[in-house]
């Protein structure tokens, strides 16, 4: 099931790109994550573009070079249109093909009449602005780390377990994509109703408990026919690859909306992605073992597969940042809420999957999965500000004093993730930045 390693994972591949070989860099010629971007402030036509240390490589410009043939021609034109569906339908071998083509194009041995012609396709990132990177057609959030689960029911009832169907179901919701925006996306706080605890009847106000959600984003490459379900040992052939994804959320308008169907103005009005998607092969060295303890129910059969058990589980770490208005004019920086790391999620990311198609439900190029809040088993692991500060009662303290229960206005909310380890080269997947602004009263 999962992409075996090969030389694209060499930790001692270079670039001549100089700054991908950078300690610490997010973006490694190993990386090579797929964006859509143009000049910021310009009126060029968004295109698709590749990440090699602090440059994007245009593809459409790349393209034009006819330093490329075959498999890894068709997929760079794909790859360099405004909107990646058409790349991401193309399948594996035409995602794998593009990526071992730019490899060898930046990598520090690729001869010098290419290296002058590929330069002229870089663009610095921190001259670019990116857009959503394809035209998703569903969205649907999943709810599967078991602490985040614990920590919620356990603010109402100290000693409550999940219910009964979370060991059992991957469960999610279907979600929004008309405020699916991409970092830098700012929003109004929502307006909604609440109901106060012991209150008669609810009021319409701005919302007064606004949080995020530390999530990865899963973008659906292939596709399967309706009634077709997608079986767990095929699952990840159809995943491109991740991105950071920050479900904003109103605490107290989905506290009073919630029951009996789900979450619905509560989740809808923003919800930020990282700009990059980083591919599945280049995750690859972080795969690691999906285990659920004996103390807990295994799988349903249509859950359950060698593979997953091998190497379902994905160790990207990933942290929270907020940066206060205040921290922001006083250029103090932001502060660090949480980290934690995705290994810890109940279910995998091929099980989302296989349990989102396995009635019958269709997919499609694009398609994108939150992966429910992250929140790791200790302290300072929550990945949402409702956990960290027990619904406001115990606030927590940023770097230059102030405190917060929930999000005010002005507050930018950071999401950063990186694979590391030793042997092999970090893969980063940048930020997702998100900004609330005060409510359209
Ligand atoms: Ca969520």
């Amino acid at each position: 099931m999962s992409i075996t390693l090969n030389h694209t994972h060499d930790v001692h591949a270079r670039s001549w790109v100089e700054s991908a070989n950078a300690t610490g860099a997010d973006f490694p010629i190993q990386n090579l994550p797929h964006a859509v971007f143009r000049r910021a402030g310009s009126s060029e036509a968004f295109r698709g573009g590749v990440a090699i240390g602090d440059q994007v490589l245009d593809l459409a410009a790349l393209v034009r070079l006819q330093q490329l043939d075959g498999l890894a021609l068709d997929a760079a034109k794909a790859a360099a249109q405004p909107a990646l569906n058409d790349f991401f339908a193309l399948g594996n071998a035409a995602w794998k093909a593009l990526r071992h083509a730019l490899f060898a194009l930046l990598k520090n041995d690729a001869p010098v009449a290419t290296v002058q012609a590929v330069r002229d396709c870089l663009v610095p990132q921190s001259e670019a602005e990116y857009t959503v990177p394809a035209r998703i057609g569903d969205y649907t959030d999943f709810y599967t780390s078991i602490d985040h689960a614990l920590n919620i029911t356990r603010l109402m009832n100290p000693d409550g377990d999940v219910t009964p169907n979370f060991r059992w179901i991957p469960i999610a919701y279907h979600g929004r994509v008309s405020t699916i925006g991409v970092s830098g996306q700012r929003f109004h706080r929502p307006m909604g109703q609440a109901m106060a605890p012991g209150a008669k009847a609810p009021t319409y106000q701005a919302c007064a408990r606004l949080d995020y959600e530390l999530e990865l984003g899963v973008w659906i490459g292939t596709g399967n026919t309706q009634g077709e379900p997608i079986p767990l040992e095929r699952a990840e052939e159809h995943i491109f690859g991740i991105c950071l994804l920050n479900d904003w959320s109103a605490r107290d308008i989905q506290f009073w909306e919630m029951a009996p169907l789900g979450p619905f103005l509560a989740k809808n009005f923003a919800t930020t992605i990282s700009p990059w998607i980083v591919t599945m092969e280049a995750l690859a060295p972080y795969r690691q073992a999906w285990t659920r303890p004996t103390s807990e129910p295994q799988p349903l059969a249509y859950l359950e597969h060698a593979a997953n058990r091998e190497s379902g589980a994905l160790d990207i770490r990933l942290e929270v940042w907020l940066e206060s208005e205040k921290a922001r004019k006083d250029k103090t920086g932001p502060s660090r809420l949480s980290s934690t790391s995705f290994k810890h999620q109940y279910w995998s990311v091929a099980q989302m999957v296989t349990h989102h198609t396995m009635g019958g439900c269709s997919l499609n190029p694009g398609d994108l999965f939150g992966s429910g809040t992250i929140s790791g088993p200790g302290e300072g692991e929550a990945g949402a500000i409702i956990e960290l500060t027990r619904a406001a009662q115990s606030p927590v303290t940023l770097a230059n004093g102030e405190q917060r229960g929930f999000l005010e206005d002005g507050d930018a909310v950071l999401l950063r993730g990186w694979c590391e380890k030793p042997g092999h080269a970090r893969i980063g997947f940048g930020e997702s930045r998100g900004t609330v602004l005060p409510a359209r009263g």
